[in-house]
């Protein structure tokens, strides 16, 4: 039982923090949450939560969380009063919009590390949530602060945020063989809507196999379309499940793509099937985005009220899209002078290679990669890494530390020198940010090379949001 007493004074308290707070990005920031719960207790939590008669929604995942969050908002605002936070993706940041906004419904990005620093099934508990959205499960961090992280139960505790669930819904990817499993082992309990892709043309072709989620044998992979993406199947018997909402045709102009997604997706609110037609016309957002675009979609025809308008809401927010829904520090190509600069963010093997091909369709000669490392006890983020190096084929590489360690930076360099001849290393310090920006956008700006691709570990917004700016200037 709440302690009706104790509950009001969590939420005045944490009211007042949040007037005296400045606001951060995406929500009120966090410390109001922080302030309340200290305060109320978690059961507080688990009240505050039920005050949203629809539910919430929880979007996670280890890339694209924040740009499906993003666009899910976008979609959603044209039909009802909603609560959300994203960026700040901890249960404070949750708390602070549930206590600070109004709305029968939430939208909540909610990122988990893994199981000592995230706590998914307590939020499970406390939110209870009615839909839970996964964008894609992969290596992110092999260790993180020093302590041994094993993929395994940074899978555990993405599942752990849905499994408890009796109700709602949960938005999957049916291409990415771990997403789609916790969809297949929670269909019992919940509605699952998958989504996916299914057009010609736009297939992996060095990409990786990785062990059934089922019964941990090799997968076995007819089709690839980015990292373990595709179509797989298993000799335990199971394979890759039906999406509800695909993409079944994609033309990729060089101002505009074209993409056709067709499907029926259950609307949990109806409790009926939607049928949904469309042909979007999108800024060219790069091809990790179609899956971020899916995802919201999904979800949108998942938990809409006005399930009557949804084709005419989607084509209103995706054909009017530009490319200013990217997350601050994510990877975008700048066209200087007619030298074009790819940059951003790309701290695990999955997203430098997303980066690294939204650059490809740019690249018509010789290229220059500016390589910013990993830290200590990364070096599974760095043999990731260098396949995407290697997959460019660069002319010449600079490598400079993206974390703390010079001397680890240094180690990698090596290890990259072995391989290729072009290679030069600067020893620019982590603590010198300001130094270390303003040099990164010297090397880019002065390069000899008209195509240049700079990613790799460091700071979204602190660091490659500056450098961004700074090169845009
Ligand atoms: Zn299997």
């Amino acid at each position: 039982m709440v302690n009706l007493v104790r509950y009001n004074i969590a939420k005045l308290s944490g009211k007042a923090t949040y007037h005296l707070a400045k606001r951060g990005p995406g929500s009120g920031g966090t410390y109001p949450g922080h302030v309340f719960t200290k305060i109320g207790g978690y059961d507080s939590v688990s009240k505050l939560a039920s005050e949203l008669k629809t539910g919430a929604v929880l979007i996670t995942g280890t890339n694209g969380k924040t740009t499906t969050t993003t666009l899910l908002i976008k979609l959603m605002s044209n039909d009802v009063d909603f609560r959300y936070s994203y960026e700040n993706n901890i249960l404070n940041s949750i708390v602070t919009s549930l206590l600070t906004q109004k709305g029968d419904l939430g939208i909540f990005e909610y990122g988990i590390r893994n199981l000592t620093y995230g706590i998914p099934d307590t939020v499970e508990r406390l939110i209870n949530p009615i839909g839970v959205v996964y964008t894609t499960i992969s290596q992110e961090h092999a260790q993180v602060a020093g302590v041994k992280n094993p993929f395994e139960d940074y899978y555990k505790a993405k599942k752990l945020l849905s499994q408890a669930m009796t109700r709602g819904a949960i938005i999957t990817n049916a291409d990415d063989p771990r997403t789609a499993f916790i969809g297949i082992e929670k269909s019992k309990d919940v509605n699952i809507n998958y989504y996916g892709i299914e057009a010609e043309g736009i297939e992996d072709s060095n990409a990786e196999t990785i062990e059934c989620p089922k019964c941990g044998e090799k997968l076995i992979f007819l089709k690839h379309f980015l990292n373990h993406r595709g179509y797989y199947q298993c000799n335990c018997g199971f394979k890759r499940p039906e999406p509800n909402l695909k993409l079944v045709n994609a033309k990729f102009g060089v101002n505009k793509w074209i993409l056709t997604i067709k499907g029926e997706v259950f609307n949990y609110i109806a409790s009926k099937k939607i049928r949904i037609d469309l042909k979007l016309k999108v800024p060219p957002f790069g091809f990790h985005n179609i899956y971020n675009t899916l995802a919201s979609i999904t979800a949108y025809a998942t938990f809409t009220p006005k399930s009557e308008r949804i084709e005419t809401t989607i084509k209103k927010v995706f054909n009017n899209l530009d490319m200013s829904f990217i997350p601050p520090g994510r990877f975008e190509v700048v066209n200087i002078g007619g030298k074009y600069v790819g940059l951003g963010q790309g701290d695990n093997g999955d997203a430098l290679k997303i980066n690294a091909m939204c650059m490809k369709p740019y690249v018509e000669g010789p290229l220059e990669f500016i390589y910013t490392t990993p830290d200590e006890k990364e070096d599974e983020i760095f043999k990731d890494h260098f396949n995407v190096i290697k997959s460019m084929n660069p002319k010449h590489i600079i490598v400079v530390p993206g974390r703390k360690s010079t001397r680890k930076a240094e180690e990698y360099f090596e290890i990259i020198k072995k391989e290729f001849d072009n290679v030069d290393f600067y020893p620019l310090s982590y603590d010198k940010l300001d130094e270390r920006i303003d040099k990164l956008t010297e090397l880019a700006h002065e390069s000899d090379y008209k195509y240049v691709i700079m990613s790799g570990c460091g700071e979204e917004q602190a660091m490659w949001e500056k450098i961004k700016i700074k090169l845009k200037e």
